[in-house]
C-alpha cells in the first residue's frame, strides 16, 4: 500500500504495535478494512469508540468493568475464599480458561522491577490487602510469573499481606524459571496450580 495518505500511514503504525503484528500483516488488515468501509471499519469504529468510553479498569480488583456498574468483585464478594493474584488481564484470562481455579481474581496491572520503589508504580495491592480483609479470605495465591520482576513482586506482596491467619501460597513446580504465565500451556498451568507451595511467612 504505497500512498501519501497521513491517515492511513498512522493507521498501520499503531496497527504494526499490536501484538503479533508487523507493518506487513497490519497494512494487510488495513486493507481489508479499506475494502469493506461498511461492513467492518464502521462497526469497527464504533465499537472501540465505545469501549474507549464506557471500559474502565475497576480499581479494587483491577479487572474490566463498565463505567457506572458494579463490578464483579463487588458482587461476588462472598462467593470464595480464595484469591489468585496475577500480573495482568491476560494471565486471568489463561487460567480462568484452563479452569483450574475457583475463586476471585485480583489483577495488579504489572509487576515491580527489583529497583524500583512500589510508589513507583501503580500495582494494585493497597487494594488486595482491603479486599482480603474485607472478604475474610482465607488463601492467597500469589500466581506472578517466574520472571525476576515476578517474583520480586511476589515477595512484595507476601510482605505486605502476612499474618497469622491468611495462607500464602505461590505456583510450584512445573513453571519454567523465567516463564510468564500467559504463555504457559493448560497442563503446566493445571500442574503448578496443584502443586502449589506454602510460602513461609516467618
Ligand atoms: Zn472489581
Amino acid at each position: 500500500m504505497d500512498n501519501n495518505i497521513p491517515d492511513i500511514e498512522q493507521l498501520i503504525k499503531q496497527f504494526s504495535k499490536l501484538p503479533g503484528l508487523g507493518p506487513k500483516s497490519a497494512k494487510r488488515i488495513i486493507l481489508k478494512l479499506i475494502n469493506n468501509k461498511e461492513n467492518m471499519i464502521k462497526p469497527l469504529a464504533k465499537l472501540l469508540a465505545n469501549v474507549y468510553k464506557n471500559v474502565v479498569r475497576c480499581t479494587d480488583c483491577g479487572n474490566l468493568k463498565v463505567v457506572n456498574q458494579q463490578c464483579t468483585c463487588e458482587l461476588n464478594s462472598n462467593t470464595y475464599d480464595k484469591i489468585c493474584v496475577v500480573e495482568n488481564l491476560a494471565d486471568m484470562w489463561v487460567i480462568e480458561s484452563a479452569n483450574i481455579f475457583k475463586g476471585h481474581f485480583h489483577i495488579l496491572g504489572g509487576t515491580l522491577n527489583s529497583d524500583e520503589k512500589y510508589e513507583q508504580k501503580n500495582l494494585l495491592i493497597n487494594s488486595l490487602v482491603k479486599r482480603i480483609k474485607k472478604n475474610n479470605l482465607k488463601e492467597v495465591i500469589i500466581a506472578t510469573s517466574a520472571t525476576v520482576e515476578g517474583q520480586t513482586t511476589a515477595h512484595y506482596i507476601e510482605d505486605v499481606i502476612k499474618n497469622d491467619k491468611i495462607k500464602i501460597s505461590k505456583l510450584g513446580q512445573g513453571l519454567p524459571v523465567g516463564g510468564e504465565i500467559e504463555q504457559l500451556d493448560d497442563g503446566t498451568l493445571v500442574s503448578a496450580f496443584k502443586n502449589r507451595v506454602p510460602v513461609s511467612t516467618d
